[in-house]
């Protein structure tokens, strides 16, 4: 079934991998020396069709050849066996738990967002495609390695694990992440804009800065790969057009994230439209923001003052369109008498014009 290239290395082409799905295989053995072509790896995942090391596949797996027992295993030999753990039963529990929350939050939309959770080195818990996040059960979970082959669950796994893969590869410290839609940040990403800072001290020191990736076409490596710029800093990123991802020690805290970003969006979009300017923190109260964030090891940008000058520029950039929606300022606010207004309006001007030299 499999052929070998010139060096004497093991091979599994598209036909392999067609040929597997024809015999109704579930699993195909791999070693070190084994080679899987990308268009294999995509169709094997695809059919659910698993790539399991030679020396840790089960007597029972069908349809599989052994290429040797010698070499240890390359990356893409994840261990099967630890979907099955407690560890990873438990996990399936906080992943269903977390969807319900998700969905009751309307953080998610028809089978849109996605949840994955790290659980060894080269293996990662994650939810199915095409299935709501409210109906979720840990039957339905499946398990991949940081490739994106599927090696354990039933239902195939979805197609934005990617996204959350090279999350995992770039930041040591993410165990887990959730990716959804929630309507007030996601506006926000519809904007090309991330919210200004020093409104909340929640936001602050549980989310901070928020970064935001370019645009791509959702499930793509390319896609996938937009947030790499900002997952040290970030441990939340605005998805261009499309949603956002946290990432966290634990699925549940990932969520938390969604949380604070979506209320905090959706509080900066309430306030603009009130008529009044926003009262923001003071730097230096923000200042000792920053540093429980810091006491808390979360990740903030900011601690790396050679990039702070970039910061602020972003800062002014994020804020003025989006803290004051346009014509907001026209909207007078209850109980100041119109009169009043229009002195003040015009003690401004007065003042505006003889700094310029108008009058
Ligand atoms: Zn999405």
């Amino acid at each position: 079934m499999k052929s070998m290239d010139r060096t004497g290395r093991k091979l599994i082409s598209m036909r392999d991998a067609q040929n597997a799905l024809a015999a109704g295989a579930r699993s195909l053995q791999v070693c070190g020396n084994t080679v899987v072509t990308p268009s294999a790896r995509d169709f094997l995942a695809q059919h659910n069709i698993a790539l399991v090391a030679a020396d840790k596949a089960s007597a029972a797996a069908p349809a599989a050849s052994s290429a040797g027992r010698s070499a240890p295993p390359p990356r893409s030999a994840a261990n099967p066996k630890l979907f099955h753990t407690p560890e990873a039963e438990a996990v399936k529990k906080e992943i269903c738990a977390i969807g319900r929350k998700l969905w009751m939050r309307q953080f998610v939309d028809g089978n849109g967002g996605n949840i994955s959770y790290r659980i060894g080195p080269n293996e990662v818990i994650c939810t199915p495609t095409l299935v709501s996040k409210f109906d979720l059960t840990p039957e339905d979970l499946s398990m991949v390695d940081l490739e994106g082959n599927q090696i354990a669950g039933t239902k195939p796994r979805t197609s934005e694990i990617l996204l959350h893969l090279e999350i995992f590869k770039a930041q040591p410290e993410a165990k887990a992440c959730v990716h959804c839609h929630p309507p007030h940040a996601t506006a926000y990403a519809i904007t090309g804009r991330v919210p200004p800072n020093l409104f909340i001290p929640e936001f602050e020191v549980f989310v901070g800065k928020v970064a935001i990736s370019p645009y791509e076409t959702p499930g793509t490596p390319a896609f996938a790969q937009t947030v790499l710029p900002f997952v040290k800093d970030h441990n939340t990123v605005l998805l261009a057009n499309h949603g956002i991802i946290c990432w966290a020690d634990s699925v549940t805290h990932a969520e938390w994230y969604a949380e604070v970003l979506e209320t905090y969006c959706w509080t900066l979009l309430i306030a603009s439209q009130l008529g009044v300017p926003l009262a923001q923190i003071s730097e230096q109260k923000g200042a000792d923001l920053l540093a429980i964030k810091k006491r808390l090891g979360l990740p903030d940008v900011r601690f790396d003052t050679s990039q702070m000058k970039e910061c602020q520029l972003s800062d002014l950039e994020a804020s003025t369109p989006i803290a004051m929606t346009p014509g907001a300022n026209e909207c007078r606010p209850a109980g100041v008498a119109n009169a009043e207004l229009d002195a003040l309006v015009a003690s401004v001007t007065d003042a505006v014009m003889s700094a310029i030299g108008g009058k």
